[in-house]
């Protein structure tokens, strides 16, 4: 099978490193990639938004399959416009996309289909906000009702604080406070079936102890120990697969990858917010976890084939994942700045990887005595990866790792995994 795979961060590299390790995947294509990517795939350039070029680029490639990333490609509908070339593409259409797209629609969505979620509105108005915010009191949620690269929700105490978020966006939805451990649940689907994958935890803000400012994400770690058993199985009844169906009764059937982001409150399980593609970095954990050969997996949901798809086989041990991040993320970051370290991971530790999210390799040709050097193009930088017998075992694995690597004025969470290893949630 021919892949071409869209996207550039971490996620895509824990992509293509799965797909690469797929004996049933003959050649493995990235755009726009990075310089890790570029180590397990051939790199093209794409403007990744742009539908046309993708399904054009992979029609030149003679693509088979086509898997889409992230999120502001689906919401502008790249997926549709691969499979209007007649080419598999994972990833649901633009519509379906608005899952994640519009966090209104995703409130709707979850009312018709019978989802338990936070309690909200939806509102337009300084007025309209006024009254949400009174009627919930603190700490406050107000969300960007359109995509914000995970920078959209503000949770605080201060009522001018919240205020002032809700005021900035064009529409917000403000929404009861969640209380309780935080779970990420991915789920395959052809649009009827669904596959849940195994769960997974990621840390959100910037400093240990979840203080410091909202992130993309700093590091996720995968089995939870700490969670019930019947999880899995509860969401997929409750929340993915009424959703999926529900979905599919409004004629926008959603396929590609379902993530539902959880809430473990006292009163029971409630979705935060749906995405409509692997999270970052939860997906370098899962995946690390995943013992079926990735590409059979998601072409049956590009394509349909799911309920027919034999059960899923994951790793009794641990994953653990460590994101390195730029000086100054997740404010204006840093980039430029060189790499060090990386062939040291590789060759000194056997059960860790360095995936790459923000990285370009710099060509030096000016001189004949200077190399090739791997240097920082992005806020989230490196997602240090290991597995292990249980997560004590990988996070000392990949805080290891993450010791051998530098990149001048980064930093990183020495937290991640921490609790969990011992338990608690
Ligand atoms: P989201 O972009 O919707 O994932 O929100 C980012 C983060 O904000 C989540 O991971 C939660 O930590 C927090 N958050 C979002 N909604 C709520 C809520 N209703 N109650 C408490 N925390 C929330």
């Amino acid at each position: 099978m021919k892949v071409l795979v869209i996207g550039g961060g971490a996620r895509e590299h824990a992509l293509c490193r799965s797909l690469s390790l797929d004996s049933e995947v003959t050649s493995l294509h990235c755009a726009p990639g990075n310089a890790g990517i570029a180590e397990v795939a051939e790199l093209h350039a794409v403007d990744a938004l742009d539908g046309p070029a993708v399904a054009g680029l992979a029609a030149s490639l003679g693509a088979e399959f086509v898997i889409v990333g992230p999120e502001a490609p689906l919401v502008a509908g790249v997926a549709d416009a691969v499979r209007a070339r007649g080419i598999d593409c994972f990833g649901p259409s633009r519509e379906a996309a608005a899952l994640e797209g519009s966090k209104a629609f995703a409130k709707e969505v979850m009312a018709a289909a019978g989802v338990p979620t936070g309690r909200s509105y939806v509102c337009t108005t300084p007025d309209e906000v006024d009254k949400a915010l009174d009627a919930f009191g603190a700490p406050y949620v107000v969300k960007d009702d359109g995509l914000a690269a995970g920078k959209g929700v503000v949770v605080t105490d201060d009522l001018a604080t919240a205020r002032a978020h809700a005021l900035s966006c064009e529409r917000t939805v403000i929404e009861e406070y969640l209380d309780g451990p935080e779970v990420s649940l991915f789920a395959v689907t052809d649009g009827e079936t669904v596959i849940p994958l195994q769960p997974a935890q990621d840390f959100k803000r910037a400093l240990d102890g979840d203080q410091g400012p909202n992130t993309g994400g700093m590091g996720a770690y995968s089995p939870l120990p700490w969670a019930d058993p019947k999880l899995v199985d509860e969401v997929e009844r409750t929340v993915l697969q009424p959703t999926v169906d529900e979905l599919r009764r409004r004629g926008t059937p959603f396929s590609g990858l379902l993530y539902a982001g959880l809430a473990i409150t006292s009163r029971g399980v409630r979705v935060i917010e749906f995405n409509a593609r692997f999270g970052d970095p939860e997906t370098q954990v899962v995946l690390a976890r995943l013992k079926n050969p990735l590409a059979g997996l998601l072409r049956a949901a590009a394509t349909g084939q799911l309920a027919a798809f034999p059960p899923l086989h994951w790793s009794e041990g641990a994953a653990v994942t460590v994101v390195i991040a730029s000086h100054n993320y997740p404010g204006n970051p840093r980039t430029g700045d060189p790499i060090t370290g990386l062939a040291d991971v590789a060759e000194k530790d056997e059960h860790a990887y360095v995936l790459h999210a923000g990285t370009k390799l710099e060509r030096r040709s000016d001189s004949a005595a200077a190399e090739d050097r791997v240097v920082s193009a992005g806020g989230r930088v490196l997602s240090v990866t290991a597995t292990g017998s249980d997560l004590a075992k990988a996070r000392e694995r990949a805080y290891r790792a993450v010791g051998r690597i530098t990149l001048d004025g980064s930093h990183y969470r020495g937290d991640i995994a921490a609790e969990a290893a011992e338990g608690k949630a």
